[in-house]
């Protein structure tokens, strides 16, 4: 996520320069803090060689029908560019695995896209992550050690035996898997509402992970549940903050996370550009705060918003909160119509920005050349488990 200052705000919110700091934060330069770590093992290209694009597509020629490249909505263009397919991380990885002949999928996502893209996919299959630091703010805010200590919690307050384990996409294998071993489900932002009625058919309470903000709008403004009804488990509290009695009282029990670019949307942000554009229609993520979807026109998955764009009439305004590379696209794609970002800052996903055409470029000369780089392998017992989830959710009604 990158914010510039308020007072450097470019007139129009898409014509976005870029500054030192959003260097850094999209992955050019080094960043010793960074989660996986940021420096590539092999000799990255310039940012700056104008060969780049030409490079990109040579490689991919010479690899052919071994390789499928596969991009995320929210990549940007000059990695899109490439891309055989676009879309969320459930239908890429479903799309991979509906090419069995691509030796090598290039996945142009983040870590757990990679990750499920290589549970779905053959063993024959090598699945590739451009650059390692991809990872996911959201899904890094739910470890194994993390879920397991929570449902120990669960389990002395005696509501593990009621509690079916719901998690979205959005998480690592090893949350994946948990929720296998659990007998839950995995959810994705169009299915939510169908796999809570699902695990409530099974049991008295969700244990939702990791994003709190996808299970309180779903519980709440689909499913006509309170906000009482709702607890937020905060794994960095003993006992997760909550009291036995306030998880045997509760019937969603939250994870404490969220995705920090539709985590960063406002109240402020909705009453703001409602006064800036008059007669503007509101849409935007679930993964947005309850506040923001309760004062949003519309509220869907990034597949919903780019079908309710592209049905939309000619003329209408909207403002969109959702990654800035995708209301950008979009803005482009209906000329016709007025599409604005939701917030006056500028807000990519920073690690879903790390890769870039640099890498991409570098990924593909790597397995032309027969050298695979970065391969995301999830071991034999966590993708069975995680299997068990994903499968559930195949099978939700
Ligand atoms: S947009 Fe949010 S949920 Fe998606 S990859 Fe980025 S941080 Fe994770």
């Amino acid at each position: 996520m990158t914010t510039t200052p308020t007072l450097n705000e470019p007139a129009d919110p898409l014509d976005v320069r870029p500054t030192p700091l959003a260097l850094l934060l999209l992955g050019r330069e080094s960043d010793p803090r960074s989660e996986r770590g940021v420096d590539c093992p092999g000799d990255l290209p310039a940012p700056s060689d104008p060969g780049l694009v030409e490079r990109a597509r040579a490689a991919k020629a010479r690899l052919g029908e071994k390789v499928f490249i596969l991009g995320h909505h929210y990549q940007r263009d000059e990695v899109i560019e490439f891309a055989d397919v676009t879309g969320d991380s459930f239908k890429l990885a479903r799309d991979a695995a509906a090419r069995p002949e691509a030796e090598y999928i290039v996945f142009c996502g983040v870590h757990f896209m990679a990750e499920s893209a290589d549970i779905l996919t053959s063993e024959r299959q090598q699945v590739i992550l451009p650059d390692l630091a991809a990872g996911c703010s959201m899904a890094d805010m739910a470890t194994a050690e993390q879920v397991a200590e929570c449902w120990d919690v669960l389990t002395d307050a005696g509501v593990a035996g009621t509690t079916v384990p719901v998690s979205y996409m959005n998480s690592s294998a090893d949350i994946k898997a948990f929720t296998g071993r659990h007998g839950g489900t995995i959810c994705t932002s169009s299915n939510a509402r169908r796999a809570l009625e699902w695990a409530f058919a099974q049991g008295e309470k969700v244990l939702f992970l990791p994003d709190q903000h996808l299970g309180r709008n779903t519980a709440v403004l689909e499913m006509g549940l309170s906000l009482e009804d709702c607890v937020v488990y905060n794994p960095h509290k003993p006992g997760g903050g909550l009291t036995p009695e306030q998880l045997r009282a509760a019937k969603m029990i939250l994870w404490r996370g969220h995705c920090s670019v539709h985590g960063r949307f406002t109240l402020d942000s909705v009453n703001e550009v409602r006064e800036r554009v008059p007669g503007v229609n509101v849409l935007v993520h679930p993964e947005c705060r309850h506040e923001v979807v309760e004062a949003a026109d519309f509220v869907g998955s990034t597949e919903h918003i780019i079908k309710r764009l592209a049905e939309a009439p000619a003329g209408s305004k909207w403002a969109v909160g959702t990654e800035l590379n995708l209301v950008r696209r979009l803005a482009k794609a209906h000329p016709d119509k007025e599409i604005v970002f939701l917030d006056r800052t500028v807000c990519f996903c920073s690690t879903m920005n790390r890769i870039d055409l640099p890498h991409l470029v570098w990924a593909l000369e790597s397995l032309a050349d027969g050298k695979p780089v970065n391969r995301i392998q999830v071991d034999a017992e966590t993708e069975h488990y995680a299997k068990l989830a994903l499968e559930q959710m195949l099978a939700l009604p």
